[in-house]
């Protein structure tokens, strides 16, 4: 693929040129520094526009021999739902998300889509297909408005706008000296990380895909500028088939269904009511957080009023 130790702001000219090699940021980040390349089968077909039901079934996948992350698990997202996967650090949410992207392919069992085997998939097509938030969104060495247009190079600049819009992220981006034009930086270093991750959201209104993977989308907001955004992230999530992966449960409680994840495990499921009378692993992590945050806000208003 790509030398791991090319300077960034290299790789952003690089992707400029191969722009419409239609690879995605995210995955390709995330590719980076890894080992088995995977290429596409000789008879891949590109995913048909239609039922995007993602489907995990029966998988089993480590990382590497000695330990198996995933024991077989199996998970059905009906076609335009919304489900939440919570659970602790390491638990394997991530790598749920890598599999459905194709980063790796399962050691057993299978992921599909609409069903049809990732397998059988131009990854052409299912990287066109999912638009991704990352944990840790990673940004091209360019202007902001080349950053949220990236991967629909087609886009003018009133829909860059409306998707910055959409992601809450006009305001500030207008505060900037050259506005949309403003160069962030070798990886956005410019930005702070809430700012980073709202760029990414619009990048993911802007791609406009069947499918939306969120991961921890919100991580680097502080619980107020997080509060804020929710709105922009329920409504890229909406009328698509969404995997939302929350440290904040608060985040989740509308989801047409809560997966809890426990060591690879789906250890619970249900919508949030039901998990919550059924007093197991997510109503402990519920109360561990309530306790938390009268803890942070506490703490807040002593700061404020000492
Ligand atoms: P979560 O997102 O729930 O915090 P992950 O899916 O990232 O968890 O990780 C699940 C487990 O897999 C963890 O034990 C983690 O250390 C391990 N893991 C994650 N990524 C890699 C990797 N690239 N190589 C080896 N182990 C990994
Ligand atoms: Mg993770």
């Amino acid at each position: 693929l790509i030398q791991v130790f090319l300077p960034l702001n290299t790789l952003g000219f690089v992707f400029r040129e191969t722009r419409d090699a239609l690879l995605n940021t995210e995955v390709l980040f995330a590719l980076l520094g890894r080992e088995p390349e995977i290429v596409d089968a000789p008879d891949a077909q590109p995913l048909p526009a239609g039922d995007t039901t993602l489907r995990f079934d029966d998988v089993r996948f480590g990382y590497d021999r000695q330990r198996q992350i995933l024991k077989g698990l199996t998970l059905e997202i009906p076609h335009g739902q919304t489900f939440a996967v919570v659970g602790s650090s390491g638990s394997g949410k991530s790598t749920l998300a890598r599999l459905l992207m194709r980063m790796y392919d399962p050691d057993g069992g299978e992921v599909s889509i609409g069903g049809r085997p990732l397998t059988s998939l131009t990854q052409q097509s299912l990287r066109q297909a999912i638009g991704v938030v990352p944990q840790d969104p990673v940004l091209f060495n360019d202007t902001i408005a080349y950053n949220i247009g990236y991967g629909r190079p087609e886009a003018d600049h009133a829909a860059i706008v409306a998707a910055a819009r959409a992601a809450q992220a006009d305001e500030f981006i207008s505060l900037l000296p050259d506005g949309y034009e403003t160069r962030v930086g070798e990886r956005g270093a410019r930005l702070s990380g809430g700012e980073k991750q709202r760029i990414a959201i619009a990048r993911a209104f802007l791609k406009n895909p069947p499918i939306v993977v969120l991961d921890e989308a919100t991580s680097a907001l502080d619980t107020k500028a997080e509060r804020a955004i929710q709105g922009a992230l329920d409504e890229v999530a909406r009328d698509r088939t969404s995997l939302i992966i929350a440290h904040r449960l608060s985040t989740v409680v509308d989801a047409d269904q809560i997966i809890v994840m426990d060591r690879g495990e789906i250890v619970e499921r249900g919508r949030h009511e039901e998990l919550l009378e059924r007093r197991g692993l997510y109503a402990q992590l519920w109360e561990l957080q309530r306790q938390q945050q009268q803890t942070e806000s506490l703490e807040r208003r002593i700061a404020q009023h000492p």
